[in-house]
């Protein structure tokens, strides 16, 4: 069992380990005609005004730190093993991003970090704060994958991500051992 070094974290870890592609039989989608994206920062930018569309969080924040780093240095950081982590919002740090995601041009990619985003929005937010903290994290968590989730729907895409309630065991944990 992967040991996870606190809640707000397990919660990234299952964030691409639970990635089901269903587009295999489908016909191929349309080609990306997002060619004009810019940079990282303007992706960023665009991935707040969706999750304003797709929900009551605001867009006009000012931008988290991204980091880019190899895959094993957000392991690393963010698990006590090898853990399939590739995006993680680490609070007060910023995010991030697997070097080996392209969120500029694959769509999947871009909703990760787009989830991440949603985590950023979420930090401190008052909706969250009369819950305890598992079910906080548990909420928070499930709410990224239904934005996340919205938003490969309304770019038409057929991927969507799996949202595991039962890597929150708030009920024991709530018992105190
Ligand atoms: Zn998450």
């Amino acid at each position: 069992m992967v040991r996870i070094r606190s809640v707000v974290v397990m919660l990234l870890c299952s964030v691409y380990a639970a990635y089901t592609l269903t587009a295999i039989a489908q016909t191929a989608t349309p080609p990306d005609t997002s060619s004009d994206v810019g940079d990282l920062e303007s992706v960023t930018r665009l991935l707040l005004e969706n999750i304003q569309a797709l929900s009551d969080y605001r867009s006009n924040v000012t931008l988290p730190p991204i980091f880019q780093v190899p895959q094993y240095a957000i392991e690393a950081k963010v698990c006590d093993e090898p853990c399939n982590v590739s995006a993680a919002y680490v609070p007060r740090e910023g995010i991030y991003l697997a070097a080996n995601l392209d969120p500029i041009r694959e769509p999947l990619d871009r909703s990760a970090l787009l989830h991440e985003l949603v985590h950023y929005l979420q930090q401190g937010h008052p909706k969250f704060a009369g819950l305890a903290p598992c079910e906080r994290e548990r909420s928070k968590e499930e709410e990224a994958y239904a934005i996340q989730n919205a938003y490969l729907a309304s770019i038409d895409s057929k991927e969507r991500v799996i949202f595991r309630a039962g890597d929150f065991d708030c009920e024991s944990d709530g018992a105190q051992r």
